[in-house]
């Protein structure tokens, strides 16, 4: 889609919403596959745990179940292979044995230009709330270290916030109450169709990257609302698309 494609694209949605404009004022940004180049590390680490258990899997399942909580991709596997549900406190020791086995594989580096695109953000004073299915503490202590000043400490709402995971709302409807405005006055920004469901659940427009394996068709059927394919891209259109989704033009 070309920039003019994309400020149609919005208008017409706003006017689908009963708005003149959209109005943007916050964006709620996931982080694994969005600030963090992570997925690829998260996946052998699940799949690892998942092979000593005893349980088949394939590597590319775990980009699906992007931003469901670990103790609800634990369950998963458990039902799958053998039909019983993990015990919170079981879940929560498998969990951390993945997050010992995420650490192994190396050292994460960060998504490159999400930084431009998180400077841009500011620079136009969008609020900016991380939203996380994540409880990965050796990444998300690095946050600050990474993106200075982006991410106010009582705008972050991690796995340890939610009763339920991605792709429920909650993980968004507790951004938007961070964020201090309407789900109207969002914009999600997201890498994984399960966290994509969850933004558009909490109503809030949502932009979709593709930053892995995972096809922007994908991303569209779960309802993203627009699709760049890198974040480039996205780093790229972002000053004329925060002029549409503010209304200016
Ligand atoms: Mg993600």
């Amino acid at each position: 889609m070309m920039n003019s494609e994309y400020t149609e694209y919005i208008k017409a949605y706003a006017k689908s919403q009963g708005l003149e404009n959209l109005n943007i004022k916050a964006a709620l940004i996931d982080m694994d596959g969005v600030l963090y180049d992570s997925m690829k590390y998260h996946t052998i680490a699940w799949q690892r745990l998942a092979t000593e258990l005893g349980i088949e899997s394939t590597r590319e399942e775990f980009y699906l179940y992007e931003g469901m909580t670990g103790a609800a991709i634990i369950d998963l596997l458990f039902n799958r292979a053998f039909g019983k549900t993990v015990e919170p406190e079981e879940a929560k020791r498998l969990y951390s044995i993945k997050a010992e086995y995420f650490l192994e594989v190396g050292k994460v580096e960060t998504m490159p230009h999400a930084d431009e695109m998180l400077n841009i953000l500011r620079s136009n004073e969008i609020t900016r709330v991380l939203v996380t299915g994540s409880a990965q503490a050796s990444i998300l202590d690095r946050l600050e270290h990474d993106y200075p000043r982006i991410f106010d400490n009582d705008k972050r709402v991690t796995a340890l916030d939610v009763k339920n995971g991605k792709p429920h709302p909650e993980p968004y409807l507790r951004g938007i109450e961070k964020a201090g405005c309407k789900a109207e006055e969002c914009i999600v920004i997201e890498n994984a169709p399960l966290g994509i469901q969850a933004g558009k659940a909490a109503g809030c427009f949502v932009i979709g990257i593709t930053t892995g394996p995972i096809p922007r068709e994908k991303m569209i059927s779960a309802g993203a609302d627009i699709v760049f394919d890198t974040m480039n891209d996205f780093a790229c259109a972002l000053p004329e698309l925060i002029k549409v989704l503010k209304g200016y033009c």
